[in-house]
């Protein structure tokens, strides 16, 4: 086992101590930082602006790890999708979704989810636990990495965009994600604009409040339902954190009328919540708050409780939410080929797990 430490995930106090540590001046970790987060570099032997002695020092003691890429699919739509392998064998998947002026990268902020919404299928995944800030930021990297964006080019950038919407309840691991996005803002590193990141959650409270505070990234909330009494049964999470307490949550989060409305996740079951009685509690309920709602057609996976609504159910939903002002785009299923769509992250991790088991047991005997 490598002992050196990886020094993808450190912020800029932590590069500096790192860096002191090697009995160098402060003014290297800014060196160092550009190679890294503006450049990409993988190999110190190229970091030509460090002298010699100090690059073998960091060979000695330091790594630039990614997330190892354990299996890479690619959807007809050109979706793609990673499922990353972590130093403890464990897995998550990112995602990339093209788009004709942008490129959105999915990025999972836990190893399955705690959570249980009865729709998502990660939900229904064993093993939690929370990735590291490294880790997080190391999905954007070697994104970076895939489509050669070192340094990233002014235009036509295939990686715009970063969502916070793959697997994992991003608020249950605030420290690390916040570390995560703070390397990701750096300007003078991956350079991504607050605007340009979106965190989702299921409805963390507490935490919302942190995230408008300190981060002030873009804001989505997965909603889903209307009542308390149907919330609680499909995001458990609001028997803890209920409706009311959740938008009034959102109703503090700052925001600048329209450059900045929050956006409402509400995903599409077919008999549950789609109806255009739910669509009307759904314009009061968030009335006042500069919103957008974007209704996610439920994708299925094997064994799903839910079917998904039907195209004229999320037509008729869409058109009470729309005539109260609020924009409510259907959200495009993407990847759905290679379940890379919202609430499929999964089964391709489980998959290969089983998968390596059997080659392990076969090469076991
Ligand atoms: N835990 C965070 C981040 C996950 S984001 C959150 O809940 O917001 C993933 C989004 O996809 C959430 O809005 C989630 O509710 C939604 N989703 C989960 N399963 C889905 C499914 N089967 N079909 C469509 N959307 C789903």
């Amino acid at each position: 086992m490598d002992s050196r430490a990886n020094l993808i995930g450190l912020d800029r106090d932590e590069l500096k101590a790192a860096v002191a540590a090697l009995g160098e001046p402060g003014f290297r970790a800014r060196q160092l930082w550009h190679w890294l987060y503006a450049r990409g570099e993988t190999d110190f032997a190229r970091m030509t602006t460090l002298s010699k002695g100090f690059r073998a020092a960091l060979v000695a003691h330091h790594v630039i790890a990614r997330p190892a890429i354990a299996h890479h699919q690619k959807s007809a739509d050109g979706t793609q999708k990673w499922l990353l392998r972590l130093g403890d064998a464990s897995a998550v998947e990112a995602v990339h979704i093209p788009e004709e002026d942008r490129g959105t990268l999915c990025v999972s902020s836990q190893v399955g989810c705690t959570l249980t919404c009865r729709f998502c299928h990660t939900g229904t995944q064993r093993l939690v636990r929370n990735l590291e800030a490294g880790e997080i930021v190391g999905q954007i990297m070697l994104a970076r990495d895939a489509f050669g964006e070192w340094p990233a080019p002014a235009e036509g950038r295939k990686l715009t965009n970063i969502v916070m919407m793959g697997m994992g309840e991003p608020l249950y691991n605030y420290d690390n994600v916040a570390k995560a996005l703070r390397v990701a803002m750096d300007p003078e590193g991956l350079a991504l604009s607050k605007r340009k990141i979106t965190l989702s959650t299921a409805g963390v409270v507490p935490m919302i409040r942190r995230v408008g505070a300190e981060l002030g990234v873009m804001l989505a909330v997965s909603l889903h339902a209307v009542t308390d009494e149907l919330r609680d049964r499909i995001v458990p999470l609001n028997k803890k954190y209920p409706i009311a307490d959740l938008l009034r949550a959102c109703r503090d989060y700052p925001t600048l009328r329209n450059a900045r409305r929050i956006t409402f996740e509400y995903v599409m079951l077919k008999g549950v919540n789609d109806s255009p009685a739910d669509a009307r509690a759904l314009v009061k309920l968030i009335a006042g708050i500069p919103a957008k709602v974007n209704l996610i057609p439920f994708n299925a996976w094997p064994g799903a409780p839910f079917e998904c609504a039907s195209d004229e159910a999320i037509e008729r939903f869409a058109k009470v939410v729309m005539a109260a002002g609020y924009p409510s785009p259907v959200r495009t299923p993407r990847g759905r080929d290679i379940l890379a769509a919202c609430g499929q992250l999964k089964s391709a991790s489980e998959k290969a797990r089983a998968k390596d088991r059997l080659a392990a047991q076969a090469g076991a005997a």
